[in-house]
C-alpha cells in the first residue's frame, strides 16, 4: 500500500481487533460449514441484517419524496450513508457519490454517459489484462458504438508509458485482481495517465474490501465498487466521479427525481448526485449498507488487513505442501488461486461442497486473463477477517480427501 494514501481517521490506533469478536458479528458463521468465497460475495454482519429488518418491519417509507415522519427519516439515513461512503474513500464532497446497483452498473454508466459522447474513431481506451469482465465489456461495447479502440495492457507501469499517447482518452484498471490478488501501483499509474490528459477509471470491487483507499489523494477520476463484497447488501453499488466530470456528462437514465423541470418537449436535469439516480433507489440496501459502514468504523482496518495477510500466508504454506499444485496469485493476498495438475477445478468444487466448504472455481469472470495464464479456470479461495486457521485446516483436510478420490 502506498503510504499516505490511506484515509487517516479509519486507522486510529485506539481501535482493537479481536478475531473472535469480529467473527461473532456474523450470524452465518454459527455452523459447521466453511465460507471461503468472500471475493464472490461477503457474509453480512448482524448490524446490517438488523437495520434492513428494522426498515422493512417498522419504518418502511420512500426516500427523497414523501414528507411523513418515516420518509423524512429514510431520506436522512440515505444522506448519512452517502457521507459515510465519501468518508470511506476519502472524498470531501458527498454529492460526487452516486448509488447504482453494483460495480458493473457503475462502470457501464461511465462508459455510456462519459465515454460514449466523447470518443471519436481511433481514440484509445487502455484496459489492463487483469480485468474482470465488468471492467472490460463496458469498454468493448462503447468502442463498438464509437469506433474507438481497446488497447490491451499488462498492468505494468513501464509498459503503460509506451502505450499512452494523445489518442488515449481512458485508462481502466482494477485496484485488486479477483484472480491473482495483484494490486497495481495506482499512484504511479495515475500520475502517468494525467500527463496525457486521459482519465483514470479504477474498479475497486475487490480492493476496497482489504485496502482503505484515498481516492482524492490518488487523483482517481472514477471509482466503482459493490456494497455486497464489503459486508453490505446485494443490489447496491457506488460510483464516485469527480464533480467536473459528472457535471459535464449526459444523463444515464430518465425517471423520477433526476430532473428539475419536465414538459412534453424538454427537461432540465437535477443537480448532482440526483442527476444519475432516476427512480426509487435501493432504500433497504442503502440503509443496510449505512449500518455496515457504521459497524466497520469500530474496527481498525489496517489490523484486519494484517490478520488476513497472516491467514493467507498460513493457507499458502499448507497448500504448498500438496503435490502438483500451481499458483496464479501473488503472495499474502486474501485471494489465492491455483490448480492441481490432472484435476478439473470444478470436480474440486463439488467434492469440497459435499464436505461443507464453499469456494469458487472456473473462469471467475476473467476469460482474457485465463487465456494469459494458460488455463481454463482456477480454484479460488478468498479470505476475510472473519475466517480463521480452523477454516483453513478444514479446507486443507477436505481438499486432500477430494484429491484422494480424484487421483
Ligand atoms: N470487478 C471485480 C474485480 C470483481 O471481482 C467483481 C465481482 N466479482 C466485479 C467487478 C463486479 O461486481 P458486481 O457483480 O457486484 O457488479
Amino acid at each position: 500500500m502506498v503510504t499516505g494514501m490511506v484515509s487517516p481517521d479509519l486507522n486510529s490506533a485506539n481501535k482493537h481487533f479481536s478475531p473472535k469478536q469480529f467473527r461473532a458479528d456474523f450470524p452465518a458463521l454459527n455452523s459447521e460449514s466453511v465460507y471461503l468465497d468472500s471475493a464472490a460475495t461477503a457474509l453480512k454482519p448482524k448490524a446490517m441484517i438488523d437495520a434492513t429488518m428494522q426498515y422493512y418491519t417498522h419504518n418502511t417509507a420512500t426516500a427523497e419524496r414523501s414528507l411523513h415522519h418515516d420518509a423524512v427519516k429514510v431520506t436522512e439515513a440515505i444522506k448519512q450513508a452517502r457521507q459515510n461512503v465519501a468518508d470511506l474513500i476519502a472524498i470531501k464532497n458527498s454529492s460526487e457519490i452516486i448509488w447504482t446497483k453494483g460495480a458493473t452498473e457503475s462502470i457501464n454508466l461511465i462508459a455510456q454517459s462519459y465515454a460514449r459522447p466523447l470518443l471519436k474513431p481511433d481514440d484509445e481506451i487502455i484496459v489492463s489484462e487483469l480485468e474482470h469482465h465488468s471492467n472490460l465489456l463496458p469498454w468493448l461495447i462503447v468502442a463498438q458504438q464509437t469506433g474507438a479502440k481497446i488497447i490491451k495492457w499488462s498492468s505494468n507501469v513501464d509498459e503503460l508509458t509506451s502505450l499512452l499517447s494523445s489518442r488515449t482518452k481512458i485508462v481502466a484498471i482494477t485496484q485488486m485482481s479477483n484472480v491473482t490478488g495483484f494490486c497495481p501501483d495506482l499512484f504511479a499509474i495515475s500520475q502517468l495517465v494525467h500527463q496525457y490528459n486521459a482519465i483514470l477509471v479504477v474498479d475497486g470491487a475487490q480492493g476496497i474490501v482489504h485496502q482503505p483507499i484515498n481516492v482524492e489523494a490518488l487523483n482517481i477520476d472514477f471509482y466503482a465498487f459493490s456494497a455486497h463484497k464489503l459486508y453490505g447488501p446485494t443490489g447496491l453499488g457506488i460510483l464516485y466521479g469527480k464533480k467536473a466530470l459528472l457535471e459535464q456528462m449526459t444523463v444515464w437514465q430518465g425517471g423520477g427525481k433526476m430532473l428539475k423541470k419536465a414538459s412534453f418537449t424538454e427537461f432540465v436535469v437535477a443537480d448532482l448526485p440526483y442527476k444519475f439516480e432516476a427512480g426509487t433507489p435501493n432504500i433497504a440496501g442503502i440503509i443496510g449498507f449505512n449500518a455496515t459502514l457504521q459497524w466497520l468504523k469500530n474496527w481498525p482496518l489496517t489490523q484486519l488487513e494484517q490478520y488476513t495477510d497472516q491467514l493467507s500466508q498460513y493457507a499458502k504454506t499448507q497448500l504448498t505442501q500438496l503435490a502438483n499444485i500451481k499458483f496464479y496469485s501473488v503472495d499474502n493476498s486474501p485471494i489465492i488461486s491455483f490448480n492441481i495438475n490432472q484435476i478439473h477445478h470444478n470436480d474440486i468444487a463439488i467434492l469440497l461442497s459435499e464436505q461443507q466448504i464453499a469456494i469458487r472455481t472456473g473462469e471467475i469472470c476473467a476469460q482474457p486473463l485465463m487465456n494469459k495464464l494458460g488455463c481454463h479456470g482456477v480454484i479460488r479461495i478468498s479470505l476475510m477477517p472473519y475466517n480463521n486457521q480452523n477454516d483453513i485446516d478444514k479446507f486443507i483436510t477436505a481438499l486432500k480427501n477430494a484429491m484422494n478420490v480424484l487421483i
